[in-house]
């Protein structure tokens, strides 16, 4: 409701009032965050249903505030694309993720991925593929170690400029992953005019896979279209051995969530994979 006309705001239950209070506060703070380094790079594994071992992980922002201590990207990521201040994070994030795959360079990690999150504002921003090459160069890092996931909002606006921010992405050898696929715009020309490597099939056809036969139906039915276009799929919050088998069993390629592993700091995942290579 704020900023839709005067009217708007006798709506405000008290409730309303605290969020919008808390939400001005978190936005004054945020400036802050990158300056004294309050963020917190969090990732999460991506299991390889073929071989069983973990290909790559998914990096996963945490703000440790001073005072209100871990904050989760859903309350600060909105915003900071509101204020504009979401360019900055993201590089920041782009050069942890950099940062982190060459500490694992030379040990048993060496092989592993990161993809990053990117949202439709972070892609507005025409330095963000230098930055990433800029990144890469400085770290030393192979391109094909990262990757970018992208929500659909990004193929119904700024359509040719978003075509051409990734079609630069992808020559470097960054490949591409459209998020939460399945949920939103779901429009499959984008599989045609975009250089997708990967699709992460939405959690919400995950939760029940086992017992509703329609998002069983769904699932199935997606990666078979994605495989014969050549794209990977990896399926979004797993939380179940069964659905973790009943994904296998529809050739799905990666499997990702709290029965692999939450979201956590590089150095809870090292031992994590160290003492499991295999799942
Ligand atoms: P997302 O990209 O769809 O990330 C998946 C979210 O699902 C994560 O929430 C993750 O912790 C959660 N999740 C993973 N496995 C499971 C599971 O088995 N069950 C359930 N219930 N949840 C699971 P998180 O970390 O709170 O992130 C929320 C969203 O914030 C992300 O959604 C992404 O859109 C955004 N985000 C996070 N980090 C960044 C970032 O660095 N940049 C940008 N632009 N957005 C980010
Ligand atoms: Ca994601
Ligand atoms: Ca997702
Ligand atoms: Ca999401």
């Amino acid at each position: 409701a704020k900023g839709n006309g005067r009217n708007s705001y006798q709506f405000y239950t008290e409730g309303m009032l605290d969020q919008e209070v808390r939400r001005l506060e978190l936005d004054k703070d945020l400036a802050k965050a990158l300056e004294q380094d309050q963020f917190v790079l969090y990732l999460q594994p991506q299991l390889n249903l073929e071989t069983m071992e973990v290909a790559s992980a998914e990096a996963l922002i945490r703000w440790n505030h001073p005072e209100r201590g871990l904050i989760p990207p859903i309350e600060f990521i909105p915003l900071a694309e509101e204020s504009g201040r979401i360019t900055d994070i993201g590089r920041w994030v782009v050069m942890a993720a950099c940062r982190q795959l060459a500490a694992w360079r030379n040990g048993p990690l060496s092989q592993i991925k990161i993809a990053i999150n990117l949202s439709g504002r972070e892609l507005d921003n025409e330095d963000l593929v230098d930055h990433i090459q800029r990144a890469l160069t400085l770290y030393q890092v192979d391109p094909r170690q990262l990757e970018v996931e992208l929500t659909e909002e990004i193929f119904i606006q700024n359509i040719e400029h978003n075509r051409n921010q990734l079609m630069r992405l992808h020559e470097l050898g960054v490949h591409l992953a459209i998020d939460d696929f399945g949920v939103g715009y779901s429009s499959l020309a984008y599989l045609r005019d975009f250089p997708v490597d990967l699709l992460k099939i939405d959690r919400s056809f995950i939760t029940n896979i086992t017992e509703r036969p329609d998002d069983a139906i769904i699932t199935r039915a997606v990666t078979n279209l994605a495989h014969n276009l050549g794209v990977k799929v990896v399926a979004e919050g797993v939380e179940s051995e069964e659905q973790l088998a009943f994904l296998k069993g529809l050739k799905c390629d990666f499997a990702q969530g709290y029965l692999i592993s939450r979201p956590v700091e590089a150095r809870v995942l090292e031992p994590l994979l160290q003492d499991n290579p295999q799942f």
